[in-house]
């Protein structure tokens, strides 16, 4: 048989290289910004245009290439960096395999520039699919300019699979402020169309994380600082109440490379562990400097995955130190008698404890105190049936054990149903009085659940959710019909956000406006709101809008009707009733209806169940 085994030509073989390397606009960002920096650049500038699909420059001020270099830089496993295997396990640069410029230049146009100090005039070289069409000499000043024109151009698949620019040019935001923040040092410079996104001036660790995140931040971090023999972690980490319901601030850069791992982001939750929400996260920000001999970075081709030799230390070193910090700057709560223990009580414990202050309460609002006056007004002392109401004030401390017996037998009959005192009472006597009129009595139970009856038995409405699937399908209403009613505020509302949050804002303003938001001002970091929907309170906007911006970060998308639906989900989930808020009857009522006339009224926005029947079968069986 003749031999079929050939070698690829260099060009098809870059292409497949860059399959690995190049997913998008942002790994081109994020290779052209490493290499700068590896050049010592001290100050980078980010340009790009439409999502970066057709534009992506990144100019620098470091060291630069001779021509000779320059020319080399775009073939394969051509670098600098290492120079025997040994080399590998001491890596202090960001690149080493040499395989970033040539996946580059074989899936765009590509224009270098670049000189080095020493030589007198610089280099100019453009690329096609791996081919130089011209090599030149030019101009320029010392550092390396790299413009990557329409990427993919030569693989059209790849280029159709490229979401909006809107979503391209997040992916390159994100990217940005991974290298932003592991190099507060170096200053950068990103625009976008022609636009300024970022100025960010050489700073400190902080004050980077302030220029990238808006000052709203600065308030929220925690200092976090331990050096031993295995690493030196400094950063910060925000403090446990504004930890969020979504993910998004948390970063981890290992010897200045932001790193995913799922194993120390556990560490940094195990460390808030009874201090946040359990379905909340922390913001962190947080750099570990370790022996590079101990690292292998190797495991991963885009090169965000890390391996350490001792993760388990490393695990609970962060994991203490954390919770020193947390604990020095007074975050955690410190005992102190004289505060209501209620307000400061982690959140793992608040369920434990509810029970306790409840039987309290309960006391005090029991509707059997108010019944000795009742009985007597009502009675005349001729109704042997109110007898037993007096008994709990003659027993003394009996009473005391009465509410815990009473308790017991319910969870036994009726499973753990439990009522709330204060708006149960009307409606029991109510009920027992005009059976016809049930169908619109409604009760609240534990300030969280609706209680209606139906002909087959009775409804039990989780009130958060219903509420959420009312408002959300009546944004989405809203929104489709472009028919919101909006209140102007007397004086308009100035935020401050990030130029990224800004951006995003921008990108839905049209759906903000058609609910009823209004602004006079929405660039750079700087928001100015002038109308907001009605069901929204002025000392809510921040909040929301905050909560807007978290929530599409999370979810990328890309056309308008996700957008709306994201829209009208945060809104629904930061506007509705929340468990613990008493609703009075005709509140009550109008939920139920209003859930009722919905489309779906069986299921929350988010997939969850409003309500629950329990039919009068389901009863007779608890009686067997
Ligand atoms: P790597 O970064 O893994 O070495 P690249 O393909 O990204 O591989 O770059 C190849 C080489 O080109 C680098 O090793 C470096 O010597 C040189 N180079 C790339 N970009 C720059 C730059 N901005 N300034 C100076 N040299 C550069
Ligand atoms: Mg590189």
């Amino acid at each position: 048989m003749a031999d079929i085994i050939k070698l690829l030509p260099d060009h098809v073989a870059n292409q497949i290289a860059a399959g690995e390397v190049v997913q998008r606009p942002a790994s081109v960002v994020k290779e052209l910004l490493e290499n700068a920096i590896d050049a010592g650049a001290s100050t980078i500038k980010l340009i790009v245009k439409d999502g970066g699909k057709n534009l992506i420059q990144v100019v620098d001020n470091g060291k630069g290439m001779s021509p000779t270099d320059a020319r080399l830089s775009f073939e394969r496993h051509a670098t600098s960096k290492i120079q025997k295997a040994e080399d590998l396990f001491n890596l202090n640069t960001k690149g080493f395999r040499g395989e970033a410029l040539a996946s580059i230049g074989a899936i765009a146009h590509v224009e270098l520039q670049t000189k080095t100090e020493g030589d007198e005039v610089g280099t100019q070289i453009k690329m096609e699919g791996s081919k130089v069409i011209s090599q030149e000499v030019m101009v320029t000043p010392k550092g390396t300019s790299m413009l990557v024109k329409n990427l993919f151009f030569n693989i059209p698949a790849r280029r159709n699979f490229l979401k909006s620019n809107q979503v391209e040019l997040r992916h390159i935001t994100d990217e940005f402020h991974r290298v932003a923040l592991a190099h507060p040092g170096i200053a950068f410079h990103y625009y976008n169309n022609g636009s300024e996104l970022f100025n960010l001036p050489a700073v400190n660790y902080r004050k980077r994380i302030v220029q990238i995140f808006g000052g709203k931040t600065n308030p929220k971090l925690v200092p976090v600082e331990e050096e031993t023999q295995v690493v030196k972690i400094t950063g910060f980490v925000n403090k446990p109440e504004f930890a969020k319901k979504s993910r998004g601030e948390q970063f981890f850069f290992v010897n200045d490379r932001f790193i995913k791992s799922p194993y120390l982001h556990h560490a940094v939750v195990a460390a808030f562990e009874g201090l946040i929400h359990p379905n909340t996260y922390p913001g962190y920000f947080l750099c570990l400097e370790v022996d590079p001999a101990t690292i292998d970075i190797n495991i991963h081709p885009t090169k965000t995955e890390v391996k350490f030799d001792d993760e388990h230390t490393l695990y609970a070193l962060l994991r203490s130190t954390i919770k020193h910090s947390l604990g020095q700057f007074s975050v955690v709560p410190a005992i102190d008698f004289d505060q209501d223990p209620n307000l400061n009580t982690p959140y793992s414990f608040k369920d434990k404890q509810a029970e306790l202050p409840k039987v309290a309460v309960d006391a005090t609002f029991n509707p059997f105190a108010e019944s000795p006056s009742t009985s007597q007004s009502v009675s005349g002392g001729n109704s042997g049936g109110y007898s037993s109401f007096s008994k709990p004030s003659a027993k003394g401390w009996e009473n005391l054990y009465e509410g815990l017996g009473d308790k017991k037998e319910s969870s036994n009959t009726v499973s753990s149903i439990e009522f709330e005192s204060e708006v149960i009472t009307g409606s029991i006597f109510k009920e027992e009085n005009e059976e016809e009129e049930s169908v619109t009595t409604t009760f609240q139970l534990r300030r969280k659940y609706i209680v209606t009856t139906i002909k087959s038995g009775m409804v039990v409405i989780d009130q958060g959710r219903a509420h959420q699937r009312v408002l959300y399908e009546k944004f989405l209403k809203n929104i489709t019909i472009k028919e919101a009613v909006s209140q102007q505020l007397l004086f308009p509302l100035s935020l401050s956000f990030s130029n990224a949050d800004v951006a995003i804002l921008n990108e839905i303003q049209g759906q903000l406006t058609t609910i009823g938001f209004a602004f006079s001002v929405l660039e750079k970091d700087k928001v100015e709101v002038t109308g907001v929907p009605l069901q929204v309170a002025e000392s809510e906007v921040g909040m929301i809008l905050e909560q807007l911006i978290s929530d599409y970060q999370m979810e990328i998308v890309g056309d308008s009707f996700s957008q709306t639906d994201i829209l009208s989900k945060t809104l629904s989930k930061t506007l509705s009733v929340k468990t613990g808020t008493i609703l009075d009857n005709a509140s009550q009522l109008a939920l139920v209806n209003d859930l009722f006339a919905c489309k779906e009224p069986g299921l929350s926005p988010f997939n969850k169940p409003t309500y629950i029947t329990i039919t009068e079968n389901d009863i007779d069986k608890k009686f067997i």
